[in-house]
């Protein structure tokens, strides 16, 4: 399997030669030149599997230069009910993304019962393991440098504590992040992880990466990596779970169903396209934005018109707020079918903050499944307490997002799952508003805000921030 830029610039590489790096050199995301093909009796094959077995089946197709005994064990150490059976906590269960049913063909896919109790787990665990793996194999070693705004550093922070050869440089803005999420990262006591909490805001951090990352002679020095939404191997171990939840929910492989993904860098959906183009009996991916609506608006008129930061929306579905949805990039690749000189036009303009207009490639974008639709902070209380009340199960507003829309889209003959991105007790407040009661909490996290904690505080200071990596590697 050999991977190409977007944008065309870039020289084909395999898969352990783009899993440390973000961004080809061209500036575009990499992808595969094309999508393995199952048909029905590879579907047959791998309906039944569990889900260690149904991750080896996909992702050996993509990392298909990590030899396939190594890749097992590091599917096999990754996917297991320690890490990933929050929910069964006290059971024995080992169903990773179990489903739940709401009604008949209207499924919730469990994904955040990993340790930062969002979907994010799924991918950066198998990310963690597959780095660590692929460093030691170089003799290598790596300084992850992120910008977070909550669920991703956390996410990043358990997935690489303790790994050798890896140390993580996690910005956060001071103050801004949710209780919990501030408790989850700086109570991390591992001496490979540096929580760096910055007198800003979220696109401060983000600017301060970039200014590092552009720093071409310091990034070559001190080895800086990335982890953000845009590297390949996450989207591909994304992948897996719309297998797993279309085997729970169907008999037999002529039967279709629909998705419904709570969505922001079109990371998550951006899987479900690929499992879709690789033969998945998928109908519909509806896409579900809150009042940043970059995406429902593309899906609805053929106009990509990314956000600056004064028109993106604080919300109270925090990780949905985004300006640009970076992942987005991979689609419309599709959809001009690998024409790079296209591509370059189009985020030519982008990149400089404008924006393009594809109406006359919806019929086309239709074709491949996709619908949208958004919805407000009224809407996500309205479905939290809806849902409460009628199936007596408490979902996160991030998941609300995407149930809201799920409805909407509903067919009663095709069986729909909604993607649960979070659970709720990671936002309290949001809970406490919309049903008056604050989840309750396993042992293990009870008291986490307690925990003594620490970071170090900064400036918005690209300068400061390098002198911080220098003298901690
Ligand atoms: C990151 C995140 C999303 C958005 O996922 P994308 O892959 O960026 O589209 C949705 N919900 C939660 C809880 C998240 O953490």
């Amino acid at each position: 399997m050999k991977y190409i830029s977007t944008r065309g610039n870039s020289p084909a590489l395999s898969f352990s030669d783009i899993l440390l790096g973000g961004l080809a050199p061209d500036g575009g995301l990499y992808m595969p030149k094309s999508y393995p093909q199952l048909g029905n009796p590879e579907l047959k094959a791998m309906r039944g599997m569990d889900y260690r077995d149904l991750a080896f089946a996909v992702l050996s197709l993509f990392m298909d230069d990590i030899p396939a005994e190594d890749l097992r064990d590091i599917i096999d150490k990754t996917y297991t009910s320690e890490i990933f059976g929050f929910a069964c906590e006290g059971q024995s269960s080992d169903d990773i993304t179990p489903v739940f049913m709401l009604e008949k063909n209207l499924h919730l896919l469990s994904l955040s019962n990993g340790p930062t109790l969002a979907f994010k787990d799924m991918a950066m665990q198998l990310l963690g393991n597959l780095f660590e793996y692929v460093l030691a194999k170089r003799g290598e070693t790596t300084n992850i440098l992120g910008a977070t705004s909550g669920d991703t550093g956390s996410s990043a922070e358990y997935a690489m504590r303790g790994k050798k050869g890896i140390r993580v440089f996690m910005l956060s803005p001071k103050g801004k992040m949710s209780r919990f999420q501030t408790a989850q990262m700086y109570s991390l006591k591992d001496k490979n992880i540096f929580n760096i909490a910055v007198n800003g805001v979220f696109d401060d951090c983000q600017d301060i990466v970039k200014a590092v990352s552009n720093d071409a002679k310091f990034k070559k020095a001190y080895k800086i990596g990335a982890v953000n939404s845009i590297n390949w191997a996450r989207v591909a171990a994304q992948v897996v779970y719309y297998f797993k939840g279309y085997f729970a929910v169907t008999k037999n492989n002529g039967e279709q169903v629909d998705f419904a993904v709570p969505s922001g860098n079109f990371g998550n959906v951006c899987a479900g396209h690929v499992a879709r183009m690789m033969g998945l009996p998928i109908r519909h991916l509806v896409v579900a934005t809150n009042e940043n609506d970059v995406l429902d608006e593309f899906f609805k008129t053929g106009v990509y018109r990314p956000r600056d930061s004064a028109h993106t929306f604080h919300t109270s579905s925090p990780s949905m707020d985004i300006s640009k949805a970076s992942n987005f990039e991979r689609f419309v690749f599709d959809l001009v079918g690998h024409d790079a000189a296209k591509m370059r036009e189009l985020w030519g303009s982008v990149d400089i903050g404008g924006e393009f207009d594809l109406e006359g490639l919806m019929k086309k974008v239709a074709a491949y499944g996709f619908v949208s639709g958004s919805s407000n902070h009224e809407d996500r209380m309205k479905t939290i307490r809806d849902t409460y009340e009628k199936y007596g199960v408490a979902i996160d507003p991030h998941t609300a997002d995407g149930l809201k829309v799920a409805l909407e889209q509903l067919d009663p003959n095709v069986p729909m799952l909604v993607l649960e991105t979070a659970l709720p007790l990671k936002f309290e407040d949001a809970i406490k508003e919309a049903l008056d009661v604050v989840p309750g909490r396993p042992k293990s996290l009870q008291g986490l805000e307690k925990l003594p904690q620490r970071c170090e505080v900064m400036d918005v200071d690209a300068e400061a921030v390098k002198k911080f990596i220098v003298s901690h590697t």
